[in-house]
């Protein structure tokens, strides 16, 4: 599985990822919310109780975070504000974290902007 990791651990390379065959809707996929500019589905590989990936549908450059500009101040917003959504759906309104990895060094492995929402267990601090 850590061969497996290394191996999903690419740069960013611009290039569609798997999150564009869900949008599609060409993979299945466990869908949590959804409207008109993000898409909330269940992690494959949960790390916790209650663990829903949160997208924008147009990915629009944004592959990480650091490529972020003042034009997706929007989508950053609508973002944000559809994790609420996704927690209060999920039962985890009274805790839950909302992650973003950064790069390869912070272990991001889908180069398509997403938001980790996790819940449902006490969360421990520092993260790994
Ligand atoms: P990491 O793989 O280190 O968690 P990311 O922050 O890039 O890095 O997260 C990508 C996430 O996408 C992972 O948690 C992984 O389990 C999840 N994932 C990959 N493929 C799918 C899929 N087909 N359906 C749901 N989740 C997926």
């Amino acid at each position: 599985e850590a061969a497996a990791k290394a191996a999903a651990s690419v740069a960013d390379t611009g290039a569609p990822t798997i999150f564009d065959k869900i949008i599609a809707k060409e993979i299945p996929s466990d869908i949590v919310y959804e409207d008109e500019h993000v898409l909330a589905f269940r992690d494959i590989n949960p790390q916790a109780p209650v663990h829903v990936l949160l997208i924008p549908k147009l990915r629009d450059g944004l592959t990480m975070l650091s490529k972020a500009e003042p034009k997706h101040v929007e989508v950053l917003g609508q973002l944000l504000l559809a994790s609420k959504i996704v927690a209060e759906k999920e039962g985890i309104l009274e805790g839950y974290r909302v992650v973003i990895n950064n790069g390869a060094e912070a272990c991001q492995s889908v180069y398509h902007l997403h938001l980790h929402v996790l819940g449902g267990r006490q969360m421990k601090w520092p993260p790994g």
